[in-house]
């Protein structure tokens, strides 16, 4: 888990190394061209800095081991970073729009064009550069922070855009139009904020798992055998992990280290899933409906012979009803030996609580009751 931290901080400490020769470069430049909108960019990879720096600080915080004061371990050290970061995202909307209103009724005078112009494209290609190497690290270590920064500099982009246009206005000297063009770039960097900003909330609120992910949860414990259903599964993320409670009810008849054995299990299939730190599993026995099997033949007849039966018919019982399932092939039926033992876990396999049988042998026996499956005599 902690290699994924690693890989996030490498990539915030280099975004913040390059973040800050691209201010020191706009700033030089700003001095040469007399350029507000040049200064004023540069005054906001600065500000930059600060988001980035604190998403290399989180991801390094992130890393330390779990401890007696913090048990859960620092992993939301991220999430606080990528709400940090969301707040500059807030604070680069309002310095555009207060920026843009203040266009509309000046114009600067600028000089060394070339150079203006040459530094602003330069520095779109770089923050593009640094948006992509962001968002692609983002996704492969599931950072938010990370991702919070990401946008930002997509929404740089607009906003050195927009520095493009006021020095082309200045230079030609048009009025008003860069002033509008800010005010709309700003409501979509109030948005981006929105955005980044609400998703590191839901996290640090124990929120926001995608239910597409709780749902792939959900029909992996299923497909666990033993697991007869899930009574309620919840989920959280701790900065790039989950971590996951669920309890699931198992057959009323499994002893102590048998239904330990199902938890084990389940824990193991969650732990190897996809960004989940750990799981905690708690057991309940299914009570009042169980499954029920019994060999039978090619025409429906109670068979002899457990394991050479063609054929299981799976009843769901409850109470007094008894509802036929489904019957289901034999997969022992044709085999020369041991025939018993591969029904029999086969049947352990689908769920089954029950066996009625009138005849089995000592070994698929064993195999049925150890696994915590009732055989019954007809
Ligand atoms: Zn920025």
């Amino acid at each position: 888990m902690t290699d994924v931290l690693r890989d996030g901080e490498t990539v915030a400490r280099n975004v913040t190394i390059v973040t800050f020769f691209l201010a020191v470069a706009k700033l030089v430049v700003a001095l040469v061209t007399n350029s507000v909108a040049i200064l004023a960019d540069a005054f906001h990879s600065f500000s930059d800095l600060i988001p980035i720096g604190a998403a290399w600080l989180g991801l390094k915080i992130a890393q330390r081991p779990k401890s007696e004061e913090f048990p859960y371990g620092y992993y939301k050290a991220e999430n606080l970073a990528a709400l940090f970061a969301s707040l500059f995202i807030f604070l680069l909307g309002f310095e555009i729009l207060r920026e843009s209103v203040s266009r509309l009724f000046v114009l600067e005078t600028v000089r060394n064009d070339a150079v203006g112009i040459a530094m602003i494209i330069t520095a779109f290609l770089v923050s593009f550069g640094l948006y992509k190497y962001q968002f692609v690290a983002a996704k492969r270590t599931n950072s938010q922070a990370l991702m919070a920064n990401a946008l930002e500099t997509r929404m740089d982009l607009l906003s050195t855009t927009l520095v493009l246009f006021g020095f082309l206005f200045a230079i030609f000297k048009i009025p008003y139009a860069e002033g509008i063009v800010g005010i709309i770039l700003s409501i979509f960097v109030f948005y981006a904020g929105y955005e980044s900003a609400k998703d590191s909330i839901l996290a640090l609120m124990d929120a926001g798992v995608p239910k597409d992910d709780l749902d792939e949860m959900r029909k992996a414990v299923l497909n666990i055998p033993r697991v007869k259903s899930i009574r309620s599964l919840y989920a959280r993320r701790s900065g790039p992990f989950i971590v996951v409670e669920v309890t699931i009810t198992v057959p009323a008849g499994l002893d102590v280290s048998q239904a330990h054995e199902v938890a084990d299990k389940v824990e193991e299939v969650l732990v190897g899933m996809n960004k989940v730190d750990h799981a905690v599993v708690h057991i309940e026995p299914e009570k009042g409906e169980k499954l029920v099997a019994r060999p039978v033949n090619e025409d429906g007849s109670v068979a002899k012979v457990f394991g050479s039966a063609p054929y299981f018919e799976v009843y769901r019982v409850s109470g007094k009803t008894r509802k036929l399932v489904e019957k289901v092939k034999n997969p022992g039926h044709k085999l020369s030996k041991k025939r018993g033992v591969k029904a029999a876990l086969f049947l352990i396999e689908k769920g089954i609580d029950e066996v009625e049988v009138s005849n089995i042998g000592d070994d698929s026996r064993e195999v049925l009751e150890s696994a915590g499956v009732k055989v019954k005599s007809l």
